[in-house]
């Protein structure tokens, strides 16, 4: 492990929405591996004011697992649709108590969105990115705040606007952490064995990626890995990483 850290070992909370901050923390952090770079990031620049999201979906498990065994008791903010298949809401119950996480927080839409735009629950259907947008975007905001940085599970061989992604970012005054940006989808498999981590039961009948079940469909093994998401849509993200500034 290589450090050439010019960066105070906490950093001032304010800083963390320095895009010049994330930027140096990519070039610094360079030559550490996944696990190595969430330690730094927990214990050291970000203590007590960073969280890990998650969906708990096909790969999830294995940054979920990193990140518990770097410290078991970080918040875990699971956005709780409404929407998610009955398996995923299992499979995160399993995975918590095997994994042995303290903090996972269900994040709900406010009853008052749900009320005055999507009474009947079928807004995905209409206008899913405004649904996204009440289901997901806002209450995310919300679980993020009195956090300076989160992690995310995002790699860049999911395709799209993920290609180019750095393992740091500054996005909306915040820090992001992706530290299997560079991960290969052979590399997430050998993890799951490795770690002997359970697999999301969808992932044996056809499920490549795994958001709400109303937006999520099997795919073709050899199809793109997030294969099945918004099927016939243009749509290809939620819109929680919908803003941000990237290089690379
Ligand atoms: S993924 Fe689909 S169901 Fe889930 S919040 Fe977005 S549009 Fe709504």
């Amino acid at each position: 492990m290589q450090q050439t850290s010019t960066l105070p070992s906490t950093a001032a909370p304010g800083l963390a929405r320095d895009l010049i901050q994330a930027f140096e923390l990519e070039e610094e952090s360079r030559d550490l591996y996944a696990l190595e770079l969430l330690d730094r990031m927990v214990h050291e620049v970000f203590p007590g004011r960073i969280a890990l999201v998650s969906s708990f979906g096909a790969e999830s498990a294995v940054l979920l697992d990193m990140v518990a065994q770097v410290n078991r008791h970080i918040p875990v903010i699971f956005l709780e649709t409404g929407k998610h298949f009955t398996e995923t809401l299992m499979y995160r119950d399993r995975l918590v108590r095997r994994i042995g996480l303290t903090d996972v927080r269900d994040i709900t839409p406010a009853e008052e969105d749900l009320e005055a735009e999507d009474p009947g629950g079928t807004l995905w259907k209409s206008a899913p990115d405004r649904c996204c947008h009440i289901r997901k975007v806002l209450p995310l905001e919300q679980a993020l705040e009195g956090f300076d940085a989160w992690i995310t599970g995002r790699k860049r061989y999911q395709g799209g606007t993920r290609e180019t992604l750095p393992r740091i970012e500054a996005a909306d005054g915040r820090v992001k952490v992706n530290p299997l940006a560079d991960w290969s989808l052979q590399e997430i498999r050998n993890a799951f064995k490795a770690r002997d981590l359970p697999s999301h039961p969808l992932t044996n009948v056809g499920y490549l990626s795994i958001g709400c079940a109303p937006c999520t469909s099997p795919a073709l093994r050899e199809d793109a890995p997030r294969a099945g998401r918004w099927n016939g849509m243009e749509k290809t993200e939620c819109g929680i990483h919908a803003s941000g500034n990237q290089w690379e």
